[in-house]
Parts: C-alpha cells; structure tokens; sequence
C-alpha cells in the first residue's frame, strides 16, 4: 500500500477547519487536478483521487470526528474488519492467561459494508438519477477461479493441525508451564486447507479489484441521503452473506437555485417599469420557462410563490414549491426620448431630479 499523507495537508486545510472551508479547498483541487481538465496525466489523476478520499472523509462530521481520532484506519470498512480481527485476538489471548482455553471455530461472517459517495445536480434531484459508482472490494481471484489452489483443488485437511483449526504451544516459565491454545495460522482455524496455495491470492481465494455498480436514485433526494444497496458490500467469508453498499449522495450547489427541503428559491431581476405598471416576467425554472405575473406596484424583495416547481418529495413524489424574490432594476443607459419621458414623469410627481 503507497504512504499516505493526512487528509488535512491533502486539501492543505487547518485541522479546525470549518465544513465550507473544507469544501472550498476540495473545489478548487478538484477543479484543478480533474481528469476531464488533465487527460493523460497521471500525476493529476492520482492527486485527484487523494483530495477525493480526503473530502469524502472530511466532508462527513461523524467520519472526519472518527478519523481526527484514529487517523487513516478508522473510517474503512476493511480497517474496521482488521481492529475487529485484533480484538478477537486479543481476546484469545487473555484466555489463554485467565481462563480456560475455549476451542475456537471460525464461524461465517459477513463481509464489510462499504461506502461511496455520488454527486449529483440539482436539475438530476428533480428527476430523479441512475448513476454508475466504481468500488473497490475484494472479488473472487481469477487466476484460481476463488478456489485459493493452484490447481483448482478443494481444501483437504490441514497438514499444520491436522485438521483440529488450533495449535497448541507449552513455555516453560518460572512459575511453571505455559500452556497456550492458538488459532492455527496455516487454515486459520478452519482446519482445512489448500496444500498448493494460489500465488496470485496467497490461499485466500480472493483478490481486490473494482466493481462497477448502477444505482438508481429516487427523485428529490437530499444532499447526505444514503441508499442501500444490499449485497454489494466485501463478499463474506466462509460461507457468510456479503455486505451491503452505502451509497452517499451529495448535490452540488446551484448556481441559481438555492434549496430547502422541496422548496426553491431564486431572485430575478425586473425592469422598473414592469415594477411600477405591473405585467409578466419569464423565468427559468428546474423544469422549463415560466411567466410570472407582476402586479403593479412591486417593490424589490417581493417574493412570488411558484406552487409546484420546487423538488418532488422522494417518497409521495409531490412538489414544493419555487419562490421568486423580485429585484427591480433601475437602467443605467437611457435613450434620450426615454430620458425626457422620464422628466415628465418625475415633474408630474414632483421630484427633484
Ligand atoms: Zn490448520
Ligand atoms: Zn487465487
């Protein structure tokens, strides 16, 4: 496994940085280092990948907390198996010294559940997406079609321990002898093993590569909404069902429409003469052009209520709303009639101009 830098000098951000200045410094590496802007260059590809992984950990409160405490290792789903592999050892050891030595059969166990993030824009949250996300997981090794043989051949019984999945070792101690029951290393407790492990695997029938997987995203889902995907998680190992895939979606911020829950807001920009006389502007909204009504009289900050263009809620799939808050424009450049009309104007009313 290459070094690994800390997340933090990554993205070249304080320790105590706030979410919005992390999020600003991913936008910027990103936006430097990205594939699409450096095609053929894989110094810019990898560091992309490393400011990736650094975001997706520090974007996210709980996992960032847990890897402010436990550094790199933590957040894994894979690092987790590994402490939880340490514990178990642990555990095996503080028998051995306290208390019985308790025969010890690897029993199935679920594989690790993964984790992924997938960005989307606010225009594919209003219909709703299928995206494809890339992870990496162990597989099946192919070069011994997951049997962990050389030959292909089926575990026979392991030569190490006969077949009992422990061993045992007797130290002579100032106080007497030792006597400590171990997990057998060679079949790892399973009391069969390969006799010609795969050189590709070391035995284990399993190697990491990527998965490609397409997920449909509902409609109107939230920036941090997670979807399951069941079964997509590492395989389980001795005959345990696989884990699940945790598919973190986040949306990008818009340009022009700012979000809350099924509600949109935007500001748009009107002429003062539409302002004062009344009449229709067109707008844009996420699902085409619409005319809004202005009634005579508007003033700058008026909000119009534009029922049914906001967001589909992901589970009735009912829309919000989108409101349009006026901006009156005053012009800059005035035509000569134009000017004079507008004299006339100020002079009927009064004004000092
Ligand atoms: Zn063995
Ligand atoms: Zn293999």
């Amino acid at each position: 496994m290459p070094e690994r830098r800390d997340y933090y000098e990554i993205l070249g951000v304080d320790r105590n940085a706030s979410q919005a200045e992390i999020r600003r410094a991913f936008r910027r590496l990103a936006r430097k280092y990205h594939p699409d802007l450096n095609p053929s260059d894989p110094e810019a590809e990898a560091k992309f990948k490393e400011v990736s992984a650094a975001y997706e950990v520090l974007s996210d409160p709980e996992r960032r907390a847990q890897y402010d405490r436990f550094g790199q290792a933590g957040p894994s789903g894979i690092m987790a198996g590994d402490l939880w592999d340490q514990l178990t050892g642990f555990g095996e050891l503080f028998d051995a010294f306290f208390g019985q030595p308790r025969p010890r059969r690897p029993s199935p166990r679920r594989g690790a559940d993964l984790r992924c993030d997938v960005t989307l824009t606010l225009e594919e949250v209003a219909v709703g997406a299928e995206k494809t996300v890339t992870v990496e997981k162990l597989l099946p090794c192919d070069r011994c079609d997951g049997t962990g043989s050389r030959s292909r051949r089926a575990p026979a019984t392991c030569p190490a321990c006969g077949g009992a999945g422990q061993v045992q070792h007797t130290t002579r101690t100032p106080f007497g002898q030792l006597s400590t029951v171990t997990t057998c290393a060679r079949c790892g407790g399973e009391g069969r093993a390969v006799a010609d492990p795969c050189p590709a695997c070391r035995g284990m029938g399993l190697r990491p590569g990527r998965v490609e997987t397409r997920v449909a995203i509902p409609a109107g889902i939230e920036d941090g909404g997670t979807l399951r995907v069941e079964g997509a998680g590492e395989p389980g190992e001795r005959g345990g069902p696989p884990g699940d895939l945790f598919v973190v979606v986040r949306v990008e911020p818009h340009e022009t429409f700012a979000r809350q829950g099924r509600d949109l807001a935007c500001e748009v920009p009107i002429p003062f003469t539409v302002a004062a006389l009344g009449g229709e502007v067109e707008i844009a909204t996420l699902n085409g052009r619409e005319k809004v009504r202005i009634p005579a009289g508007t003033q700058t900050g008026e909000r119009f209520r534009l029922r049914g263009h906001g967001l589909p809620d992901p589970e009735t799939g009912v829309r919000g709303s989108l409101y349009v808050t006026v901006r009156v424009v005053t012009p800059q450049r005035l035509s000569r009639k134009q000017r004079k009309l507008l004299e006339e104007f100020a002079r009927e009313g009064g004004d000092q101009v």
